[in-house]
């Protein structure tokens, strides 16, 4: 609006008489209102500043009472100021626009000179004459083709498009001399088509960081022939560390083994058929005089023995005992095993009577002293015949009660426990 109701704004090209301008603001009236008890006038919008004034207002010209009641609009004298001649409101601007009062505002909905906001949105206050120029030139909310995609798109946004267009033309990282490249070509290019495409040192798995074009790998592969021995050389260094930790967890793992077999006992059970008859045999004749078991092994790379009977008694024990001994056999593993001997060895008589609770064998136990170095302890040698045992293991009297000879058969158990430190 060129004015409000607080009188014209505006500048008027005739004399204006008095008789046509406010008490009040003094301006040429604006919808005017007249004080019948006086007949002096003001704007309508500036009747509330005389109401306003006192309690009982009164005209300021001369003192008069007002009241609402004796106030009046005056519809000649405002249509007599619409026919005033007055000039734009943006003369000053250099708007040569002159005529009616009345037609003014039509005027100055269309004057050249009148600043008005941007129609694009773009917040800034133009003259309407260079509203065109700013639109196609500065407006930052013109509308402008993207010079890549073609696509229609805001100035200002024009950046953060071709951060995303898929037609931005961009640069190989690998050569200037590949040109520009559209966007959605990139990735093809950078896997397929680019022929400076860095390649791998052909070291690469040894550890060679290096990479490089073509030719520079040729230079590289000459260049740098000690580096790539060093690389060699730490690799079988580092090879070597992982092949001497997994030599100590096999070696960790061994010994846990050899714990697991040394708590294991072994045993062995051995048996005489007909031995009443292999008895008398023995008794009679020099030559039947023992008898050798099968030899056997404590656990499956231990020591190997085997049993010397004599059924009619050895030593001390002829004649009145059965004599069982142990003799150690040579074996293949005697090389890993710990020497002198010296498991517990327990030689056992079974007393075979069906009713297991009644059972009584007769046991015979024997630890070997490591310090004594006994010859029957030692490792075996081709023309040793040493063994250990028992000369009286049980008397012919005691052989015959019980059940220890049952069906003509006696039955012999041999148990090994091996104690602390052996290799068995
Ligand atoms: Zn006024
Ligand atoms: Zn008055
Ligand atoms: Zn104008
Ligand atoms: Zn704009
Ligand atoms: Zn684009
Ligand atoms: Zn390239
Ligand atoms: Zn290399």
């Amino acid at each position: 609006m060129a004015y409000n109701n607080n009188g014209y704004n505006v500048e008027f090209l005739c004399d204006v008489d008095e008789k046509y301008r406010c008490i009040v603001c003094g301006n040429v009236l604006c919808y005017p209102l007249q004080f019948k008890t006086c007949g002096h006038r003001t704007c309508s919008g500036c009747l509330k500043e005389v109401l306003r004034s006192k309690s009982n207002p009164k005209c300021p010209i001369d003192g008069v009472n007002i009241s609402i009641e004796n106030v009046e609009e005056d519809e000649a004298i405002h249509q007599k100021i619409l026919t005033f001649e007055v000039c734009c409101q943006r003369h000053l601007e250099g708007c040569n626009w002159t005529g009616l009062l009345n037609d003014l505002e039509k005027h100055l909905k269309k004057c050249q000179f009148e600043i008005i906001d941007c129609p694009k949105g773009c917040k800034e206050m133009i003259e309407r004459q260079n509203i065109e120029k700013h639109i196609s030139t500065n407006c930052s909310k013109r509308e402008i083709l993207c010079e890549f995609c073609k696509c229609s798109t805001h100035y200002d946004q024009l950046k953060s498009h071709w951060n995303a267009c898929q037609m931005y033309l961009v640069s190989c990282p690998n050569s200037d001399e590949c040109g520009k490249i559209a966007r959605i070509d990139f990735d093809r290019h950078i896997r397929k088509d680019c022929k400076f495409k860095p390649i791998f040192c052909p070291f690469a798995d040894e550890g060679c960081t290096y990479k490089g074009k073509v030719h520079d790998m040729e230079k590289h592969l000459e260049k740098d022939h000690l580096q790539h021995m060093i690389i060699f050389r730490d690799q079988i260094a580092n090879q070597e560390r992982i092949i001497q930790k997994q030599d100590e967890i096999i070696h960790q793992q061994e010994n846990l083994l050899q714990d697991v077999l040394q708590r294991n006992e072994h045993s062995f059970t051995y048996y005489i058929t007909e031995y009443s008859k292999q008895f008398n045999l023995a008794r009679k004749c020099r030559e039947h005089s023992v008898i050798y078991s099968d030899p056997f092994t404590v656990g499956k790379y231990g020591y190997k023995l085997s049993l010397v009977i004599f059924p009619n008694g050895n030593g001390i024990g002829k004649n009145k005992y059965l004599s069982v001994y142990l003799q150690l056999m040579r074996s293949e593993y005697d090389d890993i095993l710990a020497w002198p001997f010296h498991c517990k060895v327990t030689i056992e008589l079974i007393d075979q009577n069906i009713n297991f609770d009644d059972r009584k064998n007769i046991t015979f136990s024997l630890i070997p002293d490591k310090k004594r170095k006994q010859a029957a302890f030692m490792k075996p040698k081709n023309d040793t015949f040493t063994y250990f045992g028992s000369s009286m293991l049980a008397s012919h009297k005691q052989l015959k009660a019980r059940h220890y000879i049952l069906n003509d058969t006696i039955y012999l158990k041999v148990v090994v426990k091996p104690t602390g430190d052996i290799g068995v």
